[in-house]
């Protein structure tokens, strides 16, 4: 069967593999194709879709949006646009903006926690890729200010937690349009996320599907075998294309594997055959 992996991050945003080092390991691993979807940039696509050549990889241009979203954190995939389109190119520029306004006031709270943390270290640690919590994460880890990741995260970094700072978003519906004018399809990303139930949620896709909504990841490294049959069923219902991937972020996020998550991942190409099918119907 060809396997495929559609939500992956690389040094342009907050995964710690080149575009080019993920495709290697996606043709190691045996995908077939797999998307590059950093956070607010399309910066790793050129360079991705030139390994991907030389590889015989497929790579699906992607990219990943925070929309507004209480009580939860909603994240927007985008999948096949024209990643030359000016207007898409201007919106994630705002997205971008967004991010540098934010980040030293994370670093402001960090040291006002009595952590030595500079926004240089951030920026070294980053190099030319977009700066996230993740970056600021693995900085608290080597400092010995957290156990891990997630430990840095879960005390401080997530939203509620005091070193939280909200960044410039984009609403739901600009989000999906913003990727549908560019002749993208827009897909919710790990609805769990979220924070509500299914109940909830399926209103919530409702109003996103008549909004544009093409897709849902359905299958993704942190979901059960119950959420993953409940999200499928909603799928269903709404008549979204399911999809699904890994959210590989290389040693940022050290226990999931390209393609397999957390072994718990075995998608077929046919996935994104049914998406790009979706997309077309809906014009
Ligand atoms: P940002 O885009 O800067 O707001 O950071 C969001 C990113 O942080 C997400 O895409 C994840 O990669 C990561 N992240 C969010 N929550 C956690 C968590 N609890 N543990 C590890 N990584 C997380
Ligand atoms: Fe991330
Ligand atoms: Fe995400
Ligand atoms: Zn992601």
């Amino acid at each position: 069967m060809s396997l495929i992996d559609l939500h992956t991050h690389t040094t342009a945003s907050d995964g710690s593999l080149t575009p080019s080092e993920l495709l290697k390991l996606a043709y190691e691993k045996g995908l077939k194709a797999v998307a590059v979807t950093d956070h607010d940039t399309l910066a790793g696509l050129p360079e991705a879709i030139e390994a991907g050549r030389e590889l015989g990889v497929e790579l699906v241009p992607g990219v990943e949006i925070s929309a507004h979203f209480k009580p939860g954190t909603m994240h927007i995939l985008g999948y096949d646009f024209d990643f030359k389109d000016p207007v898409l190119i201007d919106t994630l520029k705002k997205l971008q903006q967004g991010r540098r306004t934010r980040n030293p006031r994370i670093v402001e709270k960090l040291n006002s926690m009595g952590m030595d943390i500079s926004m240089r270290e951030i920026e070294d640690l980053a190099g030319d890729g977009q700066i996230g919590r993740p970056h600021f994460a693995r900085l608290m880890v080597d400092k010995g200010y957290a156990h891990s990741v997630n430990d840095a995260f879960d005390r401080f970094l997530s939203k509620s937690r005091p070193a939280y700072v909200e960044k410039f978003k984009l609403t739901p519906v600009e989000a999906m349009d913003m990727i549908r004018q560019a002749g993208g399809a827009p897909v919710l990303a790990h609805p769990f996320t979220l924070n509500i139930d299914n109940g909830r949620l399926e209103e919530v896709l409702t109003d996103l599907k008549s909004a544009g909504l093409v897709g849902l990841e359905v299958y993704y490294s942190e979901h059960n075998d119950e959420m993953t049959g409940g999200y499928l069923k909603l799928a269903r219902k709404l008549d979204l294309a399911p999809t699904g991937g890994s959210d590989y972020h290389g040693n940022n996020k050290d226990e999931i594997s390209i393609g397999s998550g957390c072994g718990n991942l075995d998608l077929p190409y046919q996935l994104l055959v049914d998406l790009r099918k979706k997309r077309k119907e809906v014009g």
